[in-house]
């Protein structure tokens, strides 16, 4: 599956990348949300955090940041955390270095954060050697595809409840191809781990350092 195959070639290539954080063992699911912030899902999301007195980590695109910088700050005045999430939520892969990094560095001047998620989890070996130094680089173990209209909320609740373990780092989309599914899988995926006495946190600056 797409989704583990990246998680197993960040693990094997880029060592000091997080896909899951070393709990010992205790029930802890991290939860992150990409690609915010924007009018049509953020306030929905952070609604629903409050509602159940949880932080949560946004890897913000920084022209999302640009355009509605009410809605990142109101991300940080809630207590959740913000992480890169380049400019214009470029592909690696298909982006030459100093681009890659230049637009890293433009979201920087609205992102104030060490943690990093590459766009599409794709990032060249070179990207990677840039930007380990300066940033925590942030992957996940468990993404529902709920970017995808062909597969329903519920079928997206599946897997998060089948992959989550201790240590996963979750990863949801505050983005429009998410938005249908939102109401149903956020608090369900929230109940759930729950309910299965996992303790809920967002990822922080100073993990895996
Ligand atoms: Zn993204």
């Amino acid at each position: 599956m797409y989704i583990s195959r990246v998680s197993l070639l960040a693990r094997l290539f880029l060592p000091r990348a997080i896909c899951r954080i070393d709990t010992g063992g205790k029930k802890i699911a991290y939860l992150t949300f990409d690609d915010g912030p924007i009018p049509e899902t953020t306030p929905y999301i952070l609604d629903t955090l409050k509602k159940y007195g949880l932080k949560a980590t946004f890897f913000c695109v920084g022209e999302n940041v640009k355009k509605y910088p009410e809605l990142y700050q109101r991300i940080l005045a809630e207590g959740h955390f913000a992480g890169n999430h380049t400019f214009n939520h470029l592909k690696g892969w298909k982006t030459p270095l100093k681009r890659y990094i230049d637009n890293v560095d433009e979201c920087a001047q609205y992102v104030s954060s060490d943690l990093f998620r590459p766009p599409y989890g794709k990032m060249t070996l070179s990207q990677y050697r840039t930007l380990k130094n300066r940033f925590q680089i942030v992957y996940w173990d468990v993404l529902p595809p709920d970017y995808d209209v062909n597969i329903s909320a519920g079928d997206c609740l599946n897997i998060v409840k089948k992959k989550t373990r201790p240590g996963s780092v979750l990863v949801f989309h505050d983005n429009l191809k998410a938005k249908n599914k939102l109401p149903e899988l956020l608090p369900g995926t929230l109940d759930f781990l729950i309910l299965n006495s996992f303790e809920i946190q967002p990822i922080t600056n100073n993990m895996g350092k």
